[in-house]
């Protein structure tokens, strides 16, 4: 591996110590760029590795909200406008209990290669809070959002920063979001926010966007392999809104989810997850906050196993594994069990869902094709792209239209992908390709701009 490459990890370490998601992902996205490095050596005289791997600006702040008992709760909240290189700061808000500096960065740097590899101008950022949207009234969620907005407003803006949704913040989140920024700076900027209903500036196909082009993306995938999605039986971990799109797009396309896992553990359908009534209630599990996937085996009456994910499952009954729940999902033993299986796609969805060592592990294994999620996933932000350029247009794209974009923005993704790692010599490898060919369009649009 390149020197430079060796010395700016070893700095990155150094002085983030206490974040290792965010190191974790540095790191993954740093060793697969030696070709690239070694092939431009203008990069290290440029520092260009060193200021990549530094935000741009991290903001934090305090959200304080009232509950519905009257006493004052306090969050942290978080904005990492990590690069702007190629448009406005652009990626979600993640409000879970787990957040913290660590995760945002982790998910930031990774928005900045995913939002690249889109083709569109948008630059880089990752939000987010503590707070736990679960178990929490309406009226709650509404004033810890109007409290968060408080705050933000003034670092956000069509031209400056649009945030969008992530883990625990939907539609609904947004949209008391977007009403406090409208108040707050006194405009219809539409733009200032993406994931908004479609009566207030939102685009059509927003909420499906992720699943669906996770779908479109493993198509192009079993076409390089000579394979249709037809018949196809898919396992799958979580069951938010990126699973629901997956599992409504495969049941279209003729293939069938048979195992979906939640925190209590997976269950197994042979029939599919594939008539309207079953694709609703995965909608219905996720809006009761139980977050029990076990309530879809006692509706349907099919297997649950308590407390285990569903990569054990062999060959004989799953073809593709995809990870749709969250981050280190899938570690080394599960990466075992997944290889052991004789399945042979591998498909990540979720940000960054294997650790660094299983998915050395995975790609190591020649049988399987592995693809990363900063490609697979890249869907819902492009569609929240699409829903900007719709903003500042002032019209209404239809789902025809935005649908058809999708399938060429995911194409593009994977293709430009493949010819990056054939460029390199890497051969047919979709992890490394996408990071070279996200980093290669940062990379040339920062080097354009002088210092910064
Ligand atoms: N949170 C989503 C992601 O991980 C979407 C971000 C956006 O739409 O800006 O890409």
């Amino acid at each position: 591996m390149s020197k430079y490459i060796d010395r700016v990890l070893e700095e990155c370490r150094q002085k983030n110590a206490g974040e290792p998601e965010f190191l974790q992902t540095v790191e993954e996205v740093l060793t697969s760029l030696a070709p690239v490095i070694d092939a431009h050596p203008e990069y290290e005289e440029a520092s260009l590795l060193e200021r990549m791997i530094e935000p741009e600006r991290v903001i934090e702040f305090r959200v304080t909200w009232l509950d519905d008992q009257g006493k004052y709760q306090v969050n942290r909240g978080y904005r990492v406008q990590y690069n702007g290189a190629l448009g406005p700061y652009k990626g979600g808000l993640r409000f879970h209990p787990s957040v913290n500096l660590s995760i945002i960065k982790f998910l930031g740097f990774e928005q900045v290669y995913k939002d690249a590899l889109t083709g569109l101008p948008i630059g880089g950022a990752k939000g987010g809070s503590d707070f736990d949207p679960r178990g929490k009234s309406d009226g709650e969620v509404m004033r810890f959002c109007q409290a968060y907005m408080t705050e933000l407003y003034r670092h956000i803006g069509q031209d400056i920063d649009c945030p969008a949704g992530d883990l625990g913040c939907g539609g609904r989140e947004i949209g008391y979001m977007y009403g406090q920024y409208r108040r707050l700076v006194g405009a219809s900027e539409f733009g200032a926010l993406s994931g908004k209903a479609v009566s207030t500036g939102g685009s059509i196909m927003r909420a499906e966007a992720t699943g669906f082009g996770s779908v479109y993306y493993l198509v192009e995938v079993l076409k390089h392999e000579g394979e249709t999605i037809e018949g196809k039986r898919l396992a799958i971990s979580g069951f938010g809104n990126v699973a629901w799109g997956v599992i409504r797009k495969t049941a279209e396309l003729g293939g069938k989810v048979v195992a979906m896992s939640g925190p209590d553990g997976y269950i197994y359908d042979p029939d599919g997850i594939t008539t309207d009534e079953k694709i609703d209630y995965v909608l219905q599990m996720r809006a009761s906050g139980r977050d029990k996937v076990q309530d879809y085996a006692d509706k349907f009456g099919c297997e649950f196993h308590a407390g285990e994910k569903p990569w054990g499952l062999g060959s004989d009954k799953v073809d593709i594994m995809m990870p749709c729940a969250t981050q280190n999902d899938v570690n080394m033993d599960s990466a075992k069990k997944i290889a052991a299986s004789g399945i042979k796609y591998y498909i990540e969805v979720a940000n960054m869902p294997t650790t660094n060592d299983a998915l050395e592990f995975l790609k190591g294994q020649k049988h399987m094709v592995i693809a990363p999620s900063k490609a697979v996933n890249a869907c819902g932000v492009a569609v929240s792209a699409l829903e900007m350029a719709q903003n500042a247009e002032r019209l209404y794209w239809t789902a025809e239209e935005v649908d058809e974009k999708m399938h060429a923005i995911m194409k593009n993704i994977y293709n430009s992908s493949v010819e990056c790692a054939e460029r390199y010599g890497l051969g047919y490898d979709l992890v490394a390709g996408a990071n070279i060919a996200g980093f290669q369009k940062v990379a040339d649009a920062m080097m354009a701009q002088g210092i910064f």
